[in-house]
């Protein structure tokens, strides 16, 4: 392709609002393009990327025996009530009217959609099992779309479904899924970690989360170096440390005014924020009532946790707020379990603890010396976020933290969605028995995102080959000059009758900006013509290393010939 005839669009300097490297960077090299906030155009080269990912997980798909197909995201409302999830989905679902005030929404995921086609196509057992997938557009109203690629209110998946006779069936379908991500994620030259995972709005009971390990990742990981455990911290499990039965004291309110954080309650009555405990109250608008929740004063409420036990919905559960607080006869900044009248959750290291620090329910007061059991109850659950340095619930040693960009996830739906769906296949014995699902989603335009954030230096993006828009780009410094020019030709042409992915920069600009503009965009090489081009000698240069070299002009095309073919990508 000659540059002149296309559409290059980088930039100098990003929009404001872009603020971390990759979503800079995809602005800046011209991939993609937004009007609305969390929604994006793809332009040439980001199109070619999107392509190349697209290929990848589609020829991995296949060799899973996989079938392809492709369905609306238009969903009618008739379909998410048969599921029960028109109504609990939440505000996320985009829906509408047409002119007959029929309802539908956008999918947002297509649970439903495939269920019915099952249901309506298989009918036997010999069909089954059966994975059937598609590369399509979702949309989400997300609260806050941010990140470009990485959380948008329309973004592309692929996402699969697979249908079983029965469990041991599932189990081999998800673990298909399961090696089937690995191979496309590697492909990817993605840095991940494949975790356990909630299943959030999904439902059923298994789940892994793909994650692309990154700082800016909106995902909490941790795992054990010694045994492998991964977890995201809404599912990480922790084992309790063996701390030491403190001695049972009596209790005793003491006088506390304005200390209402647990820093400073410590501060105040000298005392180890572990050794205190901290009462937050919820309002669950799916089960309409308000639950106390105590956790160990260093930790942080698992709302996720939270939502399960409670079978609520995270989007349906938010903290009371100062007026509901009082109307359970205690005060902001003073709550606590004991005589608190709504339902009490206690977190199990809580309940372990014999010598606390809580809340009065009264203003400016706390109680010391507070023991789980003698001096009040609750629901022992475990409803905390690990972390870094919590010991590890297979073999007890000490985990560590990190975080990651959530780019897939798997989950074993069982017959969360065939049950109420009826989509079931008759046995030999003449019964109607519900198909056992599984359902494996890829966030492909996050993944190209996410691709970036792991791939980039202060000069621009550093495509993998296997996904770089061009595999290489061929630049004359004078355009004007004869003898740079005709080299650079031949090269191009050379290329070309390989077939390889080539651009020829037939630019007249300066040969500082047309640099600049490949380190942006992010060719792997970069084969320059310049002064030394009446020997036949050119620059070859690596993206990903920066490291250059001079070439005869044969040398450096079979040096790119020869670096593809390694890759394994065809040519
Ligand atoms: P998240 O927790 O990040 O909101 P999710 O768990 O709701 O994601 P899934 O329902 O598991 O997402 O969807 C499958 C995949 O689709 C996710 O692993 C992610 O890579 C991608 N994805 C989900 N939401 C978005 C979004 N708003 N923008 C881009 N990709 C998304
Ligand atoms: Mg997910």
């Amino acid at each position: 392709m000659k540059v002149s005839k296309m559409l290059i669009s980088t930039l100098k300097e990003a929009p404001a609002e872009a603020k971390i490297d990759s979503h800079i960077l995809l602005l800046r090299a011209g991939m993609i393009k937004n009007e609305v906030a969390g929604v994006y155009n793809f332009l040439p080269l980001g199109l070619r990327v999107l392509n190349k990912i697209e290929d990848i997980i589609r020829q991995e798909m296949d060799k899973a025996g996989g079938i392809e197909i492709l369905c609306s995201a238009i969903q009618p409302k008739e379909l998410w009530e048969e599921s029960g999830r028109w109504k609990k989905y939440g505000p996320e679902l985009m829906r509408f009217k047409d002119r007959h005030e029929r309802e539908f929404c956008l999918g947002p995921t297509h649970e439903e959609v495939f269920t019915s086609l099952a249901r309506d196509l298989i009918k036997s057992s010999k069909n089954l099992p059966i994975n059937l997938y598609q590369i399509q557009t979702k949309y989400r109203d997300e609260v806050r779309p941010r990140f470009a690629l990485m959380r948008g209110r329309e973004f592309i998946m692929k996402d699969a479904y697979s249908f079983d006779k029965d469990e041991v069936g599932l189990e081999k379908s998800y673990q298909n899924m399961f090696d089937t991500y690995n191979r496309i994620f590697t492909r990817l030259k993605l840095h991940y970690q494949p975790v356990l995972a909630d299943t959030g709005n999904i439902g059923g009971n298994g789940s892994h989360q793909f994650m692309a390990l990154s700082d800016i990742g909106e995902s909490e990981i941790v795992y054990c170096d010694a045994c492998g455990y991964a977890a995201d911290v809404e599912k990480a499990t922790i084992r309790l440390e063996n701390r030491l039965e403190k001695e049972k004291r009596e209790l005793e309110k003491v006088h506390t005014p304005n200390q209402r954080t647990i820093e400073e309650i410590s501060r105040f009555l000298n005392v180890s924020s572990q050794d205190t405990a901290k009462t937050i109250i919820y309002h669950d608008f799916v089960n309409e009532k308000f639950v106390a929740v105590v956790v160990r004063g260093d930790r942080e409420v698992n709302e996720i946790k939270l939502v399960n036990e409670l079978h609520s919905n995270e989007n349906y559960l938010v903290l009371a707020t100062e007026e509901e607080i009082l109307s359970l006869k205690t005060i902001h900044g003073f709550c606590g379990p004991m005589g608190i009248s709504c339902e009490v959750y206690v977190d199990e290291e809580v309940a372990q603890m014999t010598d606390m620090v809580i809340g009065a329910n009264e203003k400016d007061y706390h109680y010391i010396h507070a023991c789980y059991g003698r001096d009040f109850e609750g629901k022992i659950c475990d409803i905390k976020k690990a972390r870094a340095g919590d010991l590890c619930p297979v073999c007890g040693r000490p985990m560590n933290q990190e975080r990651g960009i959530e780019v897939g996830q798997i989950f074993k739906l069982q017959t969360k969605y065939s049950e109420p769906m009826k989509c079931v296949y008759v046995n030999e014995e003449g019964k109607n028995i519900p198909m056992v699902m599984g359902c494996y989603g890829i966030g492909v335009t996050r993944t190209l995102q996410a691709i970036v954030e792991q791939y980039h230096d202060e000069f621009g993006i550093k495509w993998p080959l296997v996904v770089a828009p061009y595999q290489v780009v061929i630049v004359p410094v004078s355009y004007a000059d004869d003898t740079q020019r005709i080299l650079a030709e031949k090269m191009y042409q050379e290329l070309l009758d390989l077939h390889i992915e080539v651009l020829f920069d037939d630019r007249n600009a300066k040969a500082g900006f047309k640099f600049k503009d490949w380190e942006l965009i992010g060719i792997p090489f970069i084969i320059v013509c310049g002064k030394r081009s009446n020997e036949g000698i050119v620059e070859f240069k690596e993206r990903m290393t920066m490291e250059k070299e001079e070439l005869l002009s044969e040398i450096a095309v079979s040096k790119v010939v020869d670096k593809i073919k390694k890759e394994g990508e065809k040519i």
